[in-house]
């Protein structure tokens, strides 16, 4: 396939310029994409409108959802490749990157089947009046998405996006192009008509800010870090557009003396480990309370030293982060937490003949780690856990919403009565009582609070994120 391209009212154009695709595996240089900028995302914003103004405009929403069954299949059908490509772009294991085709799929399903059965209301009001609400797209919506769950997330902005009736432009990560440029060519393959879903590759600084600050588009989606995001926020006041932004974390795990300590092991070192801990609403924070700390987290320590980071084709429990940079950034709070005198309990390993050119990280669990440490507070998005001794409930919730964030909350409790008060009073988007994660959960609706962010992805909610009410009030005798 030719990577070079971008997609603008159904045709594919090449860029003189490129970007180098890197393989975090081993460091080489596997292809070059499209380098995108203002004019490309110009004219996909006009191919947007033009396809609102045609055939995709008319569609009915009993077809649009049609279509995006079809192109649910048809990314089921091509698992293999899809997942091949994804794990040699941001050195996903084969088996995480099966999991996001299987997720993306599941997105185009369950959007595909909410097409029409999105509906208004018809509201009681004064004598003489029947009054009704209609659901409506947007219009164009920006899709700035990042590099680590790029499949999964282009599934729930875009898949819910379309199902609404809007016209799409994507801006994939610089790092993560490779799946959502084949996923578009399937996109074209089922039917999708041309303009309803654009796609410019290109770095953030260029494409990325050229699409925020469009003045044809009318609504934002963004997943990545919080200072762009601010970024994509103020681009968007300027035109006075809707944003959703998803921010990632620091959530915390809590994990109180009466629970089930055996089933929460495997989900606490996953919530941590998953996607090389790549993932926004990773479990990064693990809170114990006194009474079972040591026991606990030398269970949790056993945990990380089998853990082994390889090469994403080698399917061990961790591939590489996902560029050089980003190893840096992880491996800058790792010294800081030893030079900080704070104990590394345990560290896994990366496989010995791991190429030298990788961006191998190995995974780390450090405690006991004073609250309001850097490594308590800010976001890693690498293998990295923080062990916290928490005395009690109290305790526990006061150092759980003790961050800037408020993604995801796990709690692990018999206790019914402490169940439902953290539920309530943790600050989170999503709370998880003896589980974590919920296996992803397209249906559920997904997003944060404070600095991680607003608006609200997944299930229904994204839906009503994608489109606006009318009002239409009708008077009659
Ligand atoms: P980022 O926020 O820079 O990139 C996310 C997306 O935004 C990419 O598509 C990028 O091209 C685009 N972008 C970058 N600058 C832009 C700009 N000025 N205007 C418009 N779009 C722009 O994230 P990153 O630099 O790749 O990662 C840095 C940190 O962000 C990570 O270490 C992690 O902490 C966080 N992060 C969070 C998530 C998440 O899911 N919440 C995802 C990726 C990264």
């Amino acid at each position: 396939m030719d990577w070079n391209g971008i997609l603008i009212g159904g045709a594919w154009r090449r860029t003189d310029a490129t970007i180098p695709v890197i393989d975090p595996s081993h460091g080489g240089e596997i292809a070059r994409i499209a380098r995108g900028g203002a004019a490309e995302v110009d004219a996909a914003v006009t191919a947007a409108e033009a396809a609102l103004a045609g055939s995709w405009g008319r569609m009915t929403a009993l077809e649009r959802g049609r279509l995006l069954a079809r192109l649910s299949a048809a990314v089921l059908d091509n698992i293999d490749e899809i997942a091949r490509i994804e794990a040699a772009d941001v050195g996903k294991p084969l088996r995480q990157a099966r999991a996001d085709v299987v997720a993306c799929a599941r997105y185009f399903e369950f959007y595909g089947g909410a097409a029409d059965k999105i509906h208004g209301d018809t509201i009681p009001y004064l004598d003489g009046y029947t009054v009704m609400t209609l659901r409506e797209p947007h219009g164009v919506t920006g899709h700035i998405v990042p590099w680590n769950y790029p499949l999964q997330i282009i599934g729930r902005s875009v898949g819910a996006a379309l199902a609404m009736g809007n016209a799409c432009v994507l801006k994939p990560a610089e790092d993560a192009s490779l799946s959502a440029l084949f996923l578009t060519r399937l996109a074209c393959d089922v039917g999708i008509p041309d303009g309803a879903l654009n796609v410019v590759t290109g770095y953030g600084e260029e494409a990325g800010a050229a699409l925020a600050a469009h003045p044809g588009v009318h609504h934002v989606s963004f997943t990545g870090s919080v200072e762009v995001g601010r970024l994509i926020e103020a681009a968007a006041a300027r035109n006075t557009i809707p944003v959703t932004l998803e921010l990632g974390g620091k959530s915390p795990q809590l994990v109180f003396a009466d629970a089930d300590l055996d089933a929460a092991l495997p989900f606490v070192v996953n919530a941590a480990i998953q996607n090389a801990g790549q993932t926004c609403s990773a479990g990064s924070r693990l809170l114990i309370e006194d009474a079972v700390y040591d026991v606990f987290v030398a269970r949790v320590a056993e945990r990380f030293r089998a853990l082994r980071a390889g090469p994403a084709e080698r399917d061990l429990d961790l591939g590489p982060v996902v560029n050089a940079r980003q190893k840096e950034r992880v491996e800058g709070f790792v010294a800081r937490a030893r030079a900080d005198g704070l104990p590394i309990l345990a560290e896994g390993s990366i496989v010995p003949d791991a190429p030298k050119g990788g961006s191998y990280v190995a995974p780390v669990l450090v405690g006991d780690v004073p609250p309001d440490h850097a490594l308590a507070q800010d976001e890693v998005f690498g293998p990295v856990l923080s062990a916290i001794r928490v005395r009690d409930e109290a305790h526990a919730l006061e150092v759980a919403n003790g961050t800037a964030y408020g993604l995801v909350a796990g709690v692990w409790t018999r206790d019914g009565g402490r169940q439902l008060r953290l539920a309530r009073k943790l600050r989170a988007g999503q709370v998880f009582v003896n589980n974590y994660g919920a296996g992803g959960g397209v249906e559920l609706p997904f997003g944060g609070v404070r600095s991680s962010g607003f608006g609200r992805e997944k299930g229904f909610e994204a839906l009503y994120g994608f489109s606006t009410t009318k009002t239409v009030a009708l008077k009659h005798d």
